[in-house]
């Protein structure tokens, strides 16, 4: 790599990172991408991790696979732990590194409200190791329970709270449904399937909150039809361990309490306070840039921009399109040219209620059903990077989707 080329770092091998830099390969930069796992993980099929429906590798891509060909690009695995905007360095467990432009893209964590012991009391759904510590831990009880003799010992194993009714938390309860109804009732025949509890807890008055009440009360309906117990209006007081304690007072006992309720910034040390929000994020400017670095760029998760008078949403094309935008201006400013505002060109969204059932958004219009979950099988698939991963996910839900088996259930690793 020529030394003299401006050397471009990227914190964050996510949707916003990996784009960013598939836009800088080849170009006369040097680029290098920061990431604490050596892999890309496509988030929007964690639940089904989770769930036990595919397997981790199947959603996650080694990055130096990703960057073989790439050669102005470098990867290091490190975990990043300061950036000191000053001095324009990235301090990491493995060194301090020096950039003329940066792009910062973690992602973001789990928000709790200070919802009291909801952090330590609570399992979440934000990463490869989550999702397979919950379906090893869903495992676990349902072991547990099989061999328990104490009713309230088997209660607690057999019952699973889910906090947050948006689209994570949907998702997963519908495939998790699904995976106790089918697979689990076989494996566990001593386990009557109407003894175990599934109860999804929301604050808001209805379901899925960016979607319109018509679609909230068909994602209600048909998680019902699943057996799971939808409770809106509830809020969450406090979370101790093996219980749940909402707002009115009633206490759920439980082994397993699932956080999907809340998004906020990764919370990384910096010499200049950029993160101006209670959530943790950073206002951007039209730019994507935080007041004060004029060299460094904030995409995804982490950036916070309105748009017509609304924050853009956390997903991943607004991810893939902010890093996509930061590339392109780090480029023009190289080349002494103006920089272009960031616009954000919305493609719709979607979300999935177990087998058959999903609610598309786009253009302004909502549909739901069998044509719905067709579509969000496609785009998944093709969204989803690596052929090997493409071709293992189909195969797993179209083993699924016949014979009502799940691929993953095995407590792996047994720790
Ligand atoms: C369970 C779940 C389901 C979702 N479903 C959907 C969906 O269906 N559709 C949709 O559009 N969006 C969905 N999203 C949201 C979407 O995944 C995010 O908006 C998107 O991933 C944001 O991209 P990003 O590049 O900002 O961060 P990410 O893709 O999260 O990547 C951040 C990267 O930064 C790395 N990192 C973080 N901190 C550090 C550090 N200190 N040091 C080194 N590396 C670090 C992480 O390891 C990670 O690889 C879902 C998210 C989750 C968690």
């Amino acid at each position: 790599m020529n030394s003299e080329y401006k050397h471009i770092v990227i914190i964050g091998a996510g949707f916003a990172g990996l784009f960013a830099a598939k836009k800088l390969s080849g170009r006369n930069v040097r680029v290098t991408i920061i990431d604490r796992n050596n892999y890309h993980t496509f988030n929007p099929l964690l639940y089904q991790v989770g769930a036990a429906e595919i397997e981790p590798d199947q959603i996650a891509y080694p990055v130096r696979t990703f960057i073989r060909k790439k050669a102005n690009i470098d990867f290091l695995m490190a975990n990043v732990e300061k950036i000191n905007f000053k001095k324009d360095t990235v301090v990491t467990d493995r060194g301090d590194i020096k950039y003329d432009f940066l792009i910062f893209s973690p992602g973001s964590s789990s928000g709790y409200f200070g919802i009291k012991g909801a952090e330590n009391n609570s399992t979440t759904l934000k990463s490869l190791d989550d999702a397979l510590r919950l379906r090893n831990h869903i495992l676990r009880m349902f072991e547990r329970a099989s061999k328990c003799d104490d009713p309230s010992e088997r209660d607690k194993c057999l019952t699973f709270v889910i906090v947050g009714g948006g689209p994570t938390g949907v998702e997963f309860a519908g495939a998790f449904a699904e995976f106790v109804n089918g697979p689990l009732r076989k494996d566990y025949p001593h386990i009557d399937s109407h003894e175990v509890r599934i109860c999804l807890v929301d604050a808001a008055g209805q379901l899925l909150g960016a979607y319109s009440p018509k679609s909230a009360e068909y994602a209600k309906r048909k998680l019902e039809k699943m057996n799971v117990a939808v409770s809106l209006n509830r809020t969450v007081k406090e979370v101790k361990p093996g219980e749940i304690i909402l707002g009115d007072g009633e206490r759920l006992k439980s082994h397993t309490i699932l956080w999907t309720a809340g998004v906020s910034g990764v919370a990384i040390k910096s010499d200049i306070k950029i993160a101006d929000r209670k959530d943790a994020r950073v206002t951007v400017d039209e730019y994507l840039r935080p007041g004060g670095c004029d060299n460094v760029f904030i995409c995804g998760d982490m950036a916070y921009l309105e748009q017509s008078g609304k924050p853009l949403p956390m997903n991943a094309p607004v991810a893939t399109q902010q890093g996509i935008h930061s590339a392109i201006n780090i480029l023009r400013l190289i080349n002494g040219k103006t920089l272009k505002p960031f616009r954000y060109g919305d493609r719709g969204s979607m979300v999935t209620i177990g087998r058959n059932s999903a609610i598309t958004k786009a253009a302004g219009f909502e549909f739901r059903g069998f044509i719905a979950w067709v579509l969000w099988l496609f785009i998944h698939i093709f969204y989803l990077i690596g052929f090997r991963n493409k071709i293992l996910v189909m195969i797993s839900w179209f083993r699924d989707y016949l014979f009502f088996e799940r691929s993953g259930k095995m407590i792996i690793p047994s720790e």
